[in-house]
């Protein structure tokens, strides 16, 4: 279960880069040990849909 803090990311921030980074484990429990995330490789570099972002 995600804490509070990871599903509840502050004005500015992507709704799932903040989710993956602060509820790493469960969100990346699924892959392999060194495998990336494809979610967070798809959002590497600054590319969050405006979608995700998180408005004020
Ligand atoms: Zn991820
Ligand atoms: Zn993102």
């Amino acid at each position: 279960m995600p804490s509070k803090k990871a599903l509840n990311p502050p004005v500015g921030q992507c709704r799932q880069c903040w989710l993956h980074a602060y509820d790493s484990r469960e969100q990346h429990k699924h892959l392999a040990p060194r495998e990336d995330c494809p979610a967070c490789v798809s959002h590497m570099g600054g590319k969050c849909p405006d979608s995700m972002i998180v408005k004020g």
